[in-house]
């Protein structure tokens, strides 16, 4: 599970394409896959400010829980920005990446794009692994996803809008 979750948000990489449905860990021995593992929680650690240890202790267990977060395709890893679900409310921006207000060139993240992304987090959203979602967890420079899918659209009824008639 623990792979699962690390391999999802980009800090472990296993053997797949990138995405949510990461299976089988394709990596042969189990040294190695706990080389891997090791590297991929030191980096959560790193990431989420928290003591870099490489084991799965409670706080990082905690952050991995209460935190979510989007990454940037092309730069593994990258944690772009993360946001606390209900009824916390707090998002961060990773200060250093090269954002974009506008229009994003090729070597920027588009900021309205992630803050929506975020926001979902904050009213209770969690990720989807639909690619046109605001809510998949991956994001390409140069991107902007600014129009909600009908996805984000039916989870965020499912929050807060009464039943419909059919
Ligand atoms: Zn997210």
């Amino acid at each position: 599970m623990i792979n699962h979750y690390l391999s999802a948000f980009g800090y472990l990489k296993l053997n797949h394409s990138i995405g949510l449905s990461n299976d089988h860990a394709s990596v042969k021995d189990k040294d190695e896959f706990d080389e891997h593992l090791e590297r991929a929680i030191k980096s959560f650690q790193k990431n989420f400010h928290l003591n870099v240890t490489g084991r799965l202790d409670s706080s990082t267990l905690d952050n991995m829980i209460d935190s979510t977060d989007i990454i940037g395709v092309g730069m593994p890893g990258s944690v772009l920005a993360h946001a606390a679900p209900p009824t916390i409310g707090k998002m961060h921006f990773d200060a250093d990446e090269n954002w974009s207000i506008d229009n994003p060139n090729g070597d920027q993240h588009d900021l309205v794009s992630v803050a929506t992304h975020e926001i979902g987090h904050i009213l209770g959203l969690q990720h989807s692994t639909n690619v046109d979602a605001i809510m998949y967890p991956f994001m390409n420079r140069g991107m902007a996803k600014r129009k909600l899918s009908d996805d984000d659209i039916d989870g965020i009824a499912a929050l807060y809008a009464p039943a419909r008639k059919t």
